[in-house]
């Protein structure tokens, strides 16, 4: 097996990692990084040549983020088939072998320029950055912990359907599942993920996992394995695993909710502050705030499929409005209750409005940075909702749609300075493109509800 940076032994160097791939009989490396688009896409390097890829990468085209999720070249791509290559160089503390898919290991990568420098465009660079900025900044360092759900369905007659009939939280669906459950879990586990709970959500066939915190790269990264992960082996077993928001009308969507705390350079968690009431100190509510006052770009960001907006419904527990409240499952930003003595370590800031179709390494970049600077312009984030914030009259309503979202992020000219121009730019282009896109199709539901009236 590999071993990490995060594992028990460290890596002495690339004639090790060979050695290692070679006992382990691992015939292709995939070398995986994340588009703008949010889908994770690889070249792969067979093992009698990746020597000399892992000390010089791959070469891709730059044209690669400007790819929209559908695989579509955006209109005046800001590059083209003409476009330079960049380069996937893997972050070899990330190299490990995929249990469930023999002969197989993956690492994830940067993409440096020619000169090995971060490029702009790189999502996980931009990850990086944006954790540097708060500490040269603030002297702040984020945790980040990622909770995601999703579905486990078969196809029966050209439809996907749950795979299962179990309740919430039902200890029947454990059964039910349990094949693919333990596969899962063994499977993160040798790919160094630490899962802390696996839930059985709210749908038939909907499960959540919580991941461990710690480093936002690693968080992101972790996210990733476990999307993979759990695809892979429910392909496996003849099944199709979802993370898409709401793959169904009549049941609860499927959301990525980020657990986001900062400790000081001494590794205090400066979210906690025992004079509070509530344990959250004034640093955590400004990053509250912080977030409140971006909410349409986050949203953007968090929730770029035209999909992901058929998640917020009333009473559906995701959220519908800009909204903070302690322990209230019905906001969008949440102060989890933590079980007395165990605040100074649990405190944290739960953000409950992406779904798990978002790139993760930006998603949490432009969280932080909004919570940054929450921090830095001690941003109020108003009074906590005590109430079933469905129920409000006077809340402001998150985007409506994908549309929305993007108008809304062009008009956040911190976001597009921190995250970069020509990325966002990238990223509007390609979902306003897919926005049209939806929009073109004639339904079915038009055609049942409209045919026998008009
Ligand atoms: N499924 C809900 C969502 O879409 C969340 C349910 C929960 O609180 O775990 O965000
Ligand atoms: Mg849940």
């Amino acid at each position: 097996m590999m071993e990490s940076r995060r594992g028990l032994i460290k890596l002495q160097d690339n004639k090790d990692i060979m050695k290692r791939l070679k006992e382990s009989r691992i015939n292709i490396v995939r070398f995986i990084y994340v588009g703008t688009d949010g889908v994770m896409r690889s070249k792969s390097a067979h093992v009698e040549h990746l020597e000399e890829m892992l000390q010089n990468g791959i070469g891709i085209t730059k044209a690669m983020q400007s790819f929209s999720t559908l695989d579509h070249l955006v209109p005046q791509p800001a590059f083209g088939p003409e476009a330079d290559d960049v380069f996937l160089y893997p972050d070899v503390e990330t190299l490990v072998p995929i249990p469930y898919s023999p002969g197989n290991a993956r690492v994830y990568c940067d993409l440096l320029t020619r000169e090995g420098k971060p490029w702009d465009l790189c999502p996980r660079s931009i990850l990086k950055k944006a954790v540097k900025k708060l500490k040269d900044e603030v002297g702040l360092i984020p945790q980040v912990a990622c909770e995601s759900e999703f579905y486990v369905l078969r196809e029966t007659d050209g439809k996907y359907v749950p795979f299962d009939d179990s309740r919430c939280f039902s200890t029947q669906g454990y059964d039910t599942g349990n094949q693919v459950i333990q596969e899962w879990l063994s499977a993160l586990r040798e790919m160094k993920v630490d899962v802390v709970r696996i839930v059985k959500e709210y749908g038939p066939g909907q499960y959540e996992v919580n991941l461990s915190h710690g480093d936002p790269v690693k968080a992101a990264d972790d996210f990733l394995t476990l999307k993979d992960v759990v695809k892979g082996v429910a392909l496996n077993r003849g099944l199709r695993a979802t993370f898409m928001a709401k793959p169904f009308s009549e049941l609860a969507g499927s959301g990525l909710h980020l657990h986001m705390s900062m400790v000081d350079l001494s590794g205090r968690n400066v979210f906690y502050d025992g004079r509070d009431p509530h344990g959250l100190s004034e640093m955590g509510y400004f990053f509250a705030g912080g977030i409140k006052s971006h909410i349409g770009a986050l949203t953007a960001i968090g929730c770029p499929t035209v999909n992901s907006y058929k998640r917020f419904r009333l009473g559906s527990w995701a959220p519908t409005h800009n909204t903070f409240g302690y322990n209230n499952r019905s906001c969008a930003i949440r102060v989890p209750t933590i079980r007395s003595g165990l605040e100074e370590k649990g405190m944290r800031v739960e953000f409950r409005v992406p779904d798990a179709t978002c790139n993760p390494y930006l998603l949490i970049a432009a969280t932080l940075l909004a919570g940054m600077d929450g921090i830095k312009r001690r941003i109020d984030p108003g009074k906590p909702v005590e109430t079933n914030a469905y129920e409000l009259k006077d809340a402001e309503p998150l985007p409506n749609n994908l549309k929305e979202a993007l108008d809304a992020l062009q008009k956040d000219s911190f976001m597009m300075e921190n995250l970069g121009r020509e990325l966002v730019g990238e990223f509007i282009k390609m979902k306003a493109m897919e926005w049209d896109e939806y929009h073109s199709m004639v339904t079915d539901w038009e055609r049942r509800s409209y045919i026998p009236i008009f």
